[in-house]
């Protein structure tokens, strides 16, 4: 009896792990969203970290009260890396612009009543809170799969998000990044061959939204460097999801504010299913010094 008891207690506790520092900011910020847009934005987890401090992201909807898999599915995830701080400012920047969106007349006249967004600001909580890229010490953008990486994620919170994007179909998703100033897509990882099947419609969406910011655009590889194992490339990959890599360019209340409406554009032009012509057709080549960077 006294066993169980104390296990009840552990497992509690670590249910209720709480958020603290910085990380908290950011969940309050949420929290404040959601308790003065009730009908348009919810606070939810996707899942807990290795931590066990859960994930909060921000569910915008014309129904955020529940997932609705009828809706068209679109993901922002901020902060994989800790010390790239303006991901999270971006990523709550974008949600409150389309809270705005949601709760004016234009919900009506785009397809945003059909939509659900999430948006997760920080994925990478304990590198958030002390200014440092890595989580427990790996790299979060390079702990996914792919196409010439079979291993599997070692991160709780990379495990969480896996998982989280098996719930529902995403047609789209943005992740947040700094600090270049490029709007990116697949491939990011070093093959042969670099642009994607649907090379053409990727590079007409990232045309758009790039008129709204002035950012370079162009496949990860081109505009960055190869990287292997992150998640832009993991979420086409898998599931053919439509994906931009946002590298902020210097986090400025301008370049914010821009980004979010390329952000917005994207999500606004980008079809409303996961692409079904996303196999890799060129063969894996080695890392190239440039896979050092780190950005
Ligand atoms: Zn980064």
């Amino acid at each position: 009896m006294k066993k169980l008891f104390a296990l009840a207690v552990v497992l509690t506790a670590q249910g209720l792990r709480a958020e603290t520092g910085a990380y908290k900011t950011i969940v309050d910020q949420m929290r404040q969203i959601e308790t003065a847009h009730p009908k348009t934005a919810a606070v939810f987890s996707i899942g807990n970290n290795q931590d066990g401090v859960p994930l909060y992201a921000l569910r915008i909807s014309t129904d955020p009260s529940k997932m609705d898999a009828n809706k068209i599915g679109q993901l922002v995830v901020g902060t994989h890396h800790g010390n790239e701080r303006h991901a999270a400012v971006s990523a709550m920047h974008f949600a409150q612009r389309l809270v705005t969106k949601y709760e004016s007349n234009v919900v009506w006249q785009s397809r945003l009543a059909d939509t659900e967004f999430t948006v997760l600001p920080v994925l990478n909580v304990s590198g958030y809170n002390s200014n440092r890229r890595e989580e427990a010490g790996r790299d979060p953008n390079r702990n996914y799969a792919g196409p010439c990486n079979s291993s599997q994620p070692t991160l709780g919170s990379i495990k969480a998000l896996v998982q989280f994007l098996t719930t529902r179909l995403f047609a789209a998703t943005v992740t947040i990044h700094g600090y270049i100033g490029v709007l990116a897509y697949p491939w990011g990882f070093a093959t042969t061959h670099v642009e994607t099947r649907d090379q053409a419609t990727f590079d007409a969406l990232a045309k758009e939204a790039a008129s709204h910011n002035g950012y370079r655009y162009g496949t990860s590889t081109d505009t960055i460097y190869p990287a292997t194992g992150t998640y832009e490339d993991y979420v086409y990959w898998k599931h053919g999801i439509w994906s931009l890599l946002v590298e902020l360019y210097n986090g400025s209340t301008n370049d914010i504010a821009d980004t979010s409406d390329a952000m917005y554009s994207f999500f606004e032009n980008v079809d409303s299913s996961p692409s079904v012509n996303n196999q890799h057709d060129g063969q894996c080549t080695r890392r190239l010094l440039a896979d050092l960077r780190m950005d």
